[in-house]
Formats: C-alpha cells, structure tokens, sequence
C-alpha cells in the first residue's frame, strides 16, 4: 500500500480559532471591527510593546491589512516612495517583495544573496546605491534573520529608508531581538496560508513611526480620516470622514483577525515544533552530498517558514530529477524561489542576467524546500528523509 501524498505545506487551525470565526460571525459583524483591533493589540503586545499608549515615541504600532503585499505596499507609500526613486532589494525573493515599488512608479535595483544564508548581502547593497536610492528592502528568507545590523548601518550612512519584508519571519530574532522591533522603518509579516501563522490571507504592518502608522491606517481604507474632523470639533458625528488621498482597500476583516489572535498564541510553540523538525532533518540528512540550510546565530531563533536543501556538485542528480523522484514517493516540495532575475517581467524591464547574480543562481539551481509545518508528525519527517536518501541513490 502506498502512503497517503504528505502535501509541502498545511495550516494549523484549532478549535479556538473556529469557535472565534463562528463568534465573529453570530455577532453581526464581520469586517474591521473590535477583533482586528484586538489582533493589532495582541500583536505589539507579542513584541513586547507593553505600553499599549499610542502617544509614546517607543510604541509599536501594528497595522492589520489584508496581506503582506498590501503592508509593504503601504509602508513604501507612506514613506513617500515615487517616480525617480530606487528601491533595493534581493532577487531572491517571492515578487510581491518587489513588485510594490513598481505599483508606486518607482524602480526596483536587486542585488545578489550571501551563498551561505542566502539572505541580501550587504555589500552588494553598498555597491547597489545611487543618488536615486532611497530605501532597502531586506527579507528574512526562510525564516533567517537578514543582517540587519549591517543594513540599518547602510541605512544611515546614506540617509535611506528600511522596510523588513518579515513574511517568513515570526518569530525570527536577530541579535536577541524579535523582527519587527530592531529599528527599521516599517517591518512587515504575512498571514497567507502556508506562512507560520495564518489567517488564510493577511497582513501586519509594524512601525515606531506614529506619522507612517497613521498614514497606513488612512490608506488602507480608501484615504479616509475621521481625525480630520477635530480642527472644526472636538465630537465627530459617527457618520462623518473625510477623504484625504485615494486610498487602497487593503483591511483585514474581524473574521481574519479571528483566526489571527488565536494563532498568535501558538506561534511560540509552532516555531519550536518546526524547529525540532528542522534538527531531525538536519540529523538524518547529515551524512549525504546536500548543503543543509544553516542555523540560526547563537542565541536566536530561525522561524523556519522554509527548510531549503541545496544539493552539492557531486550529488549525481539534477534538482528536476531529483524533485520528480520525492513526488513519485509521495512528498510534496517546492522552490524558492524562482529568482525574480529569471522572470520576464523583471528580466526584460531591467536587462538582466544570470550572471549578474552568480549567488542567487547557484543556490536557485541546486535547490528545493522540504515540507516543514506543525501538523507533520515525527514519522512524516523520517519517511521525507528516507526519500531524500534514496532519491540520491
Ligand atoms: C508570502 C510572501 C509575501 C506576500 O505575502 P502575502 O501575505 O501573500 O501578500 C511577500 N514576501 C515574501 C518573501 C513572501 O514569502
């Protein structure tokens, strides 16, 4: 009898979560209300805002949208990104990362990883910059903490702007310290459904910047500002708002945040679950021709969102081939990414070239994600490792 297909990647929702959607839904109301707001709180409240006081300069201010792209899309607005402007970031990434400067008639400069954590490398950022740049963009891949101390470094030699893509990067620290609190512009994470917490699709925007918080909370939602009212009285009418720009529709509705608030709850110990899938990957795969995906620094986390496997030159399989042979036994992988280099739209628009990012190319070329997620139990991890072995056979 053959297994059952261990599919790549599949939530976690437990009972809390959909007792809250069915709450939500007998409460007659179901788009942004109290439930988004609460998320929101409960949020800075995980990264360690305890203020819970809008007015402090320290306060972390979570923004519920309903994606990630809608989050950097706003982040990058509210910073005042436009035509004639560049943006950096890494070609080794999903394209929403990038995707968003061009929404804003900006231009999108990528650059190369490190071959080792295949995260942005800082010195290809320095030797990326231009009178035109004004803002990085790094992203915490697989769940690894980008060097941020370097790019916050860049940041402020140059006068520029840092918005974290932090997709895979709850709760991922670096230097001790959780992303989304490490100094940077905007940190933005994602709900989708196979990221390490889910709200089928969604968003957190995470700022210190009081003026960029309230810039994103108005153009979330159509441009529209109920502060404005104050400068005429101090009560507004409940009916009252005024448009001041033509806003996106990006909230996040109370059923979303639902589920939102009770996965929060569990992202410590999902991260620990797939971090001990993670040490028996790198365990049992030990003594085979792959490179493992490396650790985190001493003393911080790593997400996990992804377990990328490289294969070495001397492994005796393409990576096509040897994907083929993991479907055939039954295991769902994938790749990421396909560098954004390689894609027409980037390639043709910028005139790019494999050979422009060697790094990025190698690791692309070589590599695969394994399934990594909560609901695999210790034998679906030993049956992955064991197809992994004998597809190298
Ligand atoms: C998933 C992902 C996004 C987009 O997240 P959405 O919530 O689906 O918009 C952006 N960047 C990276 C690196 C991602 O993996």
């Amino acid at each position: 009898m053959t297994p059952a297909f261990l599919p790549f990647a599949q939530p976690e929702i437990g009972e809390e979560e959909i007792a809250e959607v069915v709450d939500t839904l007998k409460s007659g109301w179901v788009t942004t209300g109290p439930k988004a707001r609460r998320f929101e709180q409960d949020f800075a409240a995980f990264l360690g805002d305890k203020s819970g006081d809008d007015s402090r300069s320290e306060t972390l201010h979570c923004v519920a949208v309903n994606s990630a792209t809608a989050g950097l899309h706003l982040a990058l607005e509210a910073l005042g990104i436009g035509p004639g402007d560049e943006v950096i970031t890494t070609t080794h990434t999903f394209t929403a990362t990038a995707e968003v400067v061009r929404y804003l008639g900006a231009d999108v400069k990528l650059v190369d990883i490190d071959p080792v954590t295949l995260n942005i490398d800082p010195a290809a950022v320095e030797a990326a910059i231009t009178p035109r740049t004004r803002a990085l963009m790094p992203v915490h891949y697989a769940g690894l903490a980008a060097d941020m101390p370097a790019m916050l470094d860049i940041a402020r030699r140059h006068g520029l702007k840092v918005v974290e893509d932090a997709a895979h990067a709850l709760p991922t620290t670096c230097g001790g310290a959780l992303v989304g609190t490490l100094g940077s512009d905007a940190t933005v994470f994602s709900f989708y459904a196979n990221k390490t917490i889910t709200t089928g699709e969604g968003g957190m925007l995470v700022t210190r910047d009081a003026a960029l918080a309230q810039r994103a909370r108005t153009m979330r939602l159509h441009g529209m500002n109920r502060d404005a009212f104050d400068r005429f009285t101090a009560k507004v009418p409940s009916w009252y708002y005024e448009v001041v720009a033509p806003g996106f529709k990006y909230n996040l509705t109370d059923i979303a945040a639902a589920l939102g608030i009770h996965q929060l709850k569990k992202a410590q110990a999902f991260q620990q679950r797939r971090a001990a899938i993670a040490a028996m990957y790198d365990a049992a795969l030990a003594d085979l021709p792959l490179v493992l995906p490396p650790g985190p620094a001493a003393g911080d986390q790593h997400a996990w969102h992804l377990y990328v496997l490289r294969l070495a030159d001397d492994a005796g399989v393409e990576r096509d081939r040897f994907i083929e042979r993991l479907f055939d036994a039954g295991i769902g992988c994938s790749v990421h990414y396909i560098p954004l280099h390689l894609h027409p739209y980037w390639r043709e628009r910028y005139a790019l070239q494999p050979a422009m990012f060697p790094h990025s190319q190698h690791a692309y070329e070589r590599m695969l994600s394994l399934p990594i997620y909560t609901r695999m139990s210790d034998p679906d991890v030993q049956r992955v490792a064991q197809a992994v072995r004998a597809a190298l056979r």
